[in-house]
């Protein structure tokens, strides 16, 4: 018998409704002829609400690092309510569900709290409730340490906990959400964005690290590595008169030799995630940029563009970088506290900027995708401020206000439009 694993994110599951309409969309799979175990998020805004909580209750303004476990207990709850209540609306509808916690399953990861990697799943659990005919009803975003204390996998985590349980069923992985596909960007700031038949794990990869808040990028990672076929589509749909689903919906994420239309570029993204810090009046000496960058990567930090540039005092050089906003205190903190080992004379950090990218499999093979993009970006007289490139893909860090409108321009600048 086939099997399937199917996800509803926040909004799909954001109230009795909605959790109804999930309900039916699993029981139309089950009447297909298939053995389904359902992974939920936790109700829109519900994380949010939780996070906040634990602020509330001092753990970030008492200095205690973010990763604290108990974090992690309050963080988790969300998906435990809402798989409880899929599982009893499943119930309700005439099916046999069972929800099955992260630490039941078990998802094991390892010990970083709040940001959590999966190292295993067990499938004997899932196996046994889909082996009688039963749906199984996992919370996403939960997982627990070899020591059996309850971890999380990062904001957006049930993603991968969708394609972490369908990797061990041995089976796809569809993820319902409230947009019915994969867009040539973020449908909600660029109405027009077509919808994407298929894209490559590559693409989804880049467009997912970059900003494309679809999916979850370790997701896509793991689906990659593992060779999960993902489908993202609508959950805003209803089976017919007869239970039945609508054939061919969604994007479907997939090996690069299984898509026909060939194009230069598939997608284009935005990142207010970011920040810039410059050291002005940086020693030229030629183990400079070693030892600032030695110092970040120590302290792990993830830095992503880089740029030098020659500063006005002799001698002296400009050194750009950017790292996540999150990261941007700590890594400007740490610089000022060498200073005087490192040799620089002043420290900036603006996190007034955004990374707008570009991405595509085609840029491989086909010269002036970059042309294009600065072409388009000078029109609107937008400048930018760094520039990292990949085999498919070019990023560019500009400022945030501008953000929006470079995504719409390079948009049309490259004919994404649908028509
Ligand atoms: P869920 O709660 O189901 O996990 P998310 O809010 O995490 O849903 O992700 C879906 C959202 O991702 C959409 O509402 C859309 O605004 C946004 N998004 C950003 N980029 C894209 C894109 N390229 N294609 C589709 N959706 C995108
Ligand atoms: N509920 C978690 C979050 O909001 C996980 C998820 O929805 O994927 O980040
Ligand atoms: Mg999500």
């Amino acid at each position: 018998m086939t099997r399937l694993v199917m996800k509803f994110g926040g909004t799909s599951m954001a109230d009795l409704e909605r959790i109804r309409r999930a309900a039916r969309i699993v029981a139309a799979e089950v009447k297909a002829g298939k053995q389904v175990a359902v992974v939920v998020s936790a109700m829109a805004g519900k994380t949010n609400e939780l996070v906040a909580w634990t602020d509330g209750v001092g753990a970030a303004a008492a200095g205690l690092p973010l990763s604290d476990d108990e974090y992690d207990v309050v963080v988790a709850s969300g998906e435990q309510v809402t798989a409880g209540l899929l599982a009893l609306t499943l119930r309700n509808m005439g099916l046999n569900a069972e929800s099955v916690m992260g630490w039941q399953v078990p998802i094991t990861t390892d010990e970083a709290h709040a940001r959590a990697r999966i190292e295993s799943v067990g499938s004997e659990r899932l196996d046994e409730i889909l082996g009688a005919g039963g749906v199984a009803v996992v919370p996403g975003f939960q997982g627990v340490t070899p020591g059996g204390r309850i971890t999380t996998l990062g904001r957006g985590g049930s993603d991968t906990s969708a394609v972490a349980v369908a990797a061990a069923l041995d089976c796809p992985c569809d993820i319902y959400t409230d947009v019915d596909g994969v867009y040539t960007t973020d449908p909600r700031i660029v109405p027009k964005a077509r919808k994407l038949g298929r894209v490559s794990y590559e693409e989804m990869l880049e467009m997912a690290s970059l900003g494309a808040k679809v999916l979850q990028t370790r997701s896509v990672e793991l689906a990659m590595a593992k060779r999960v076929p993902v489908r993202v589509l609508s959950s805003f749909v209803e089976p017919d008169d007869n239970g039945n689903l609508p054939a061919e919906a969604g994007t479907l994420i997939c090996d690069e030799e299984e898509i026909v239309e060939k194009r230069i570029v598939s997608g284009v993204t935005m990142s207010r995630d970011e920040a810039r810090i410059t050291l002005l009046g940086l020693s030229d000496r030629t183990d400079a940029p070693a030892d600032v960058f030695t110092r970040l990567a120590e302290a792990n930090v993830n830095v992503d563009m880089i740029v030098q540039s020659q500063a006005r005092s002799e001698g002296a050089v400009n050194l750009t970088f950017t790292t996540g906003r999150r990261d941007a205190q700590r890594a400007a903190d740490l610089m000022q506290a060498a200073q005087k080992e490192i040799q620089f004379e002043e420290i900036r950090i603006d996190a007034d900027v955004a990374k707008v990218s570009v991405i595509g499999v085609g840029m491989r093979s086909h010269a002036g995708v970059a042309q294009t993009m600065f072409k388009a970006l000078a029109d609107k007289g937008i400048k930018f401020q760094a520039i990292s490139t990949s085999e498919i893909k070019i990023s560019v860090l500009i400022e945030d206000a501008y953000a929006e409108l470079a995504v719409r321009a390079l948009h049309s600048a490259y004919g994404l439009e649908a028509v």
